[in-house]
């Protein structure tokens, strides 16, 4: 009511009406406006979450282009000089701010194919974000996948939003990116002691039910590097790691991540091979 007597006139014209009167209309007008704010609430998450998509997919149009356009570059400098290898230099810086504005915007793994040209030129930013396995090469076997399963006998649905790496008590634990230590939790519940790794581009990891940590929050750490090792702390049955990847503050699902660092410089050492004397 402190709306209406800022308007002495309107104020007294519904008080002239009677008590019944403004309730009424308090009521109407009450639901009519929540009505349309679920409205244009519906119609902004739509609209919005569109347009973010559709910026998207217009970044991967452009990323195309560019990828064409090197392509051409590439095989020119096969056979002339200087004027291509300037082109290719300034092709290469806009790809790279392109791949950095991308690399922050898309929600999750499913948009990095489009990437994966970019990123043959640009390898180092592979140890930016998680790309890599936290553990070493044949020293685990996933045990459960990221998302939704029915347990087989309460057949109650749990999501997981980490994939669960088994591996012995003591294994090493690697960071999958550089980053630095945003916490190191000692608990007895849940995730038990974990530690949690603040990656660029809107990314986190987080390794859970470790055994010792061998870092320190606020530390700075490379991708691969040793952070503690393999333990069964926490609610846990064996001793595995749980590791998750936050992007944008989202749990998404890690699996996509583990073998793209090797891929690209598989290809990459494939095609240097290939075409030697060019980069
Ligand atoms: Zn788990």
């Amino acid at each position: 009511m402190k709306f209406f007597s800022s308007f002495g006139f309107w104020s007294k014209k519904v008080e002239a009406k009677g008590l019944e009167t403004k309730l009424v209309f308090g009521k109407a007008g009450l639901r009519y406006f929540v009505v349309l704010m679920v409205i244009s609430l519906f119609y902004l998450v739509q609209n919005g979450l569109g347009r973010s998509d559709q910026q998207l997919e217009d970044a991967v149009k452009t990323m195309e282009l560019y990828e064409l356009r090197l392509e051409m570059n590439l095989n020119d400098s096969l056979n002339t000089g200087q004027g291509t290898a300037i082109e290719r230099e300034r092709l290469l810086m806009a790809i790279e701010t392109r791949i950095v504005g991308f690399l922050y915007r898309i929600p999750d793994y499913s948009y990095i194919s489009s990437l994966e040209t970019y990123l043959k030129y640009r390898p180092n930013l592979l140890t930016q974000f998680p790309a890599a396995v936290p553990l070493g090469k044949g020293k685990y076997s996933i045990s459960r996948d990221y998302g939704f399963r029915i347990h087989p006998i309460s057949k109650n649905e749990k999501n997981h939003v980490g994939i669960d790496l088994s591996a012995p008590d003591g294994t090493t634990v690697h960071a999958t990116a550089s980053g630095t230590i945003k916490e190191v939790v000692y608990s007895k519940k849940g995730y038990g002691t974990h530690i949690i790794i603040w990656h660029r581009f809107g990314f986190e990891t987080l390794y859970g039910h470790l055994e010792k940590v061998l870092v320190h929050k606020g530390e700075s750490i490379a991708q691969h590097q040793i952070i503690g090792t393999v333990g069964s702390t926490g609610s846990s049955t064996g001793p595995h790691l749980h590791y998750e990847i936050l992007k944008n503050r989202e749990k998404i699902d890690p699996r996509p991540s583990f073998d793209l660092k090797k891929k690209i410089y598989d290809e990459l050492f494939f095609s240097n091979s290939r075409t030697e004397g060019v980069e």
